[in-house]
């Protein structure tokens, strides 16, 4: 008896489909059934598919990770509502990147990833309260009191969590450290030992300096923030990468952007992008005090880096793959047949547009990337109200 293949459920024809696991760059259909990618070629056979929808014009990518955003929503003053940032920008899977530590981890996952239908992973903060007081110029560091750096702590909640929490978060600087920036370092390393997984250092201003941060970190960890601006950006006063950065990019550190409220400068990423210095992740770094500008979301920050010298199908894998593998979810960021169907669609919006860093300094671009549509586990999700971006800007 020959099975019959059963029909798609949807078949998304004629897109621009960049997938940078599987090397594809080009126009094709691709199907879904049973909530996983089914197909994809040139013109699929779509007599019997249960939907057909026309994409063409658009971009359809893996669905969108953005690994560094704050969603400890009410219970952290700065933590946004993960769902609408989800549907505005195309997102499929947030991370939240050390909202909590061992001692308020349990209320991340029931109050806020228990009541999502994203995506929703973690890097749990080796600081036992997690980021506490954050708001603008009201900050408290976490990582500057050694007795909240309980390495134990860190491990038992891990341990007991390892299907949603994906490295251990630090955030090294004068501001969250103070002068034990090294100490808060070298307990994260010890706690991701443990766990075997990957460390998450924030880099503000120092101590420690860029350098010391990087000789420390190890293959797979990520530091995030890599182009803040200066003090401890990653380019000398002549625009030119420091040699820590060449050497631990050589080792296998991860750079990711992280853009927020203070870590994103023009000055920062152009020089070191036209020095061929490009991030290996892009993120936004998003909460409540940069939500409405100057990082907006996962989308509008993907668009800044475009317009800094990075290729849209570079920036897809940025986005995708890149933090997938930071991550070692192997299952999430490709759109391999039998993967999860998490797919985004952007609509690749030709336009001068002003793009604004931390500092307020202004660049115009000429590419918008604007949501159009997502899919999770090949569930259709509504776009949400994108209304902030005609409200700053006019396109
Ligand atoms: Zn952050």
């Amino acid at each position: 008896m020959t099975e019959v293949a059963r029909p798609f459920d949807i078949v998304l024809t004629g897109g621009r489909i960049i997938d940078p696991r599987n090397g594809i760059d080009r126009v094709l259909d691709i199907a879904i059934r049973g909530g996983r990618i089914a197909a994809i070629g040139k013109a699929l056979d779509t007599s019997s598919a249960g939907e057909i929808r026309n994409v063409s014009g658009l971009l359809v990518v893996p669905g969108l990770i953005d690994l560094h955003t704050h969603i400890y929503h009410k219970a952290t003053a700065y933590g946004v509502d993960p769902d609408p940032i989800a549907k505005r920008s195309s997102v499929a899977t947030l991370v939240d990147a050390g909202s909590a530590g061992a001692g308020n981890f349990a209320g991340l996952r029931d109050f806020v990833f228990a009541h999502s239908s994203f995506r929703l992973l973690a890097y749990l903060n080796i600081s036992y309260p997690g980021i506490f007081a954050f708001d603008r110029d009201y900050v408290v560091g976490e990582a500057a009191i050694d007795e909240l750096l309980s390495v134990e702590h860190c491990v038992e909640i891990a341990a007991r969590n390892r299907d949603v929490i994906v490295g251990v978060k630090v955030r090294l600087g004068i501001g969250t450290s103070g002068s034990i920036g090294m100490l808060a370092l070298e307990r994260a390393i010890e706690a991701a030992e443990r766990l075997d997984l990957p460390v998450m250092t924030h880099i503000g201003k120092p101590p420690p300096t860029y350098a010391e941060i990087l000789a420390r970190l190890r293959p797979g960890d990520v530091l995030t923030h890599c182009f803040r601006p200066a003090p401890n950006s990653a380019v000398d006063e002549d625009g030119i990468v420091l040699p820590a950065l060449l050497d631990a990019r050589e080792r296998g550190v991860l750079f990711d952007i992280g853009h927020g409220m203070g870590a994103f400068g023009f000055a920062s990423a152009e020089s070191a992008i036209a020095m061929n210095f490009k991030p290996d992740i892009i993120s936004s770094d998003v909460h409540a005090l940069c939500v409405e500008g100057p990082a907006f979301d996962l989308l509008h920050t993907m668009s800044k880096v475009i317009n800094c010298g990075v290729s849209v199908s570079e920036a897809v894998a940025m986005t995708t793959e890149a933090p997938a593998r930071a991550m070692r979810r192997d299952d999430l960021g490709h759109l391999s047949v039998g993967a999860s169907a998490d797919i985004s669609l952007i609509e690749p919006h030709a336009a001068a547009f002003p793009f604004v860093d931390v500092a307020g300094i202004e660049r115009t671009g000429n590419l918008l990337l604007k949501p159009h549509g997502l899919f999770v586990s090949g569930v259709p999700v509504e776009m949400g109200p994108r209304d902030w971006e005609s409200r700053h800007y006019l396109v």
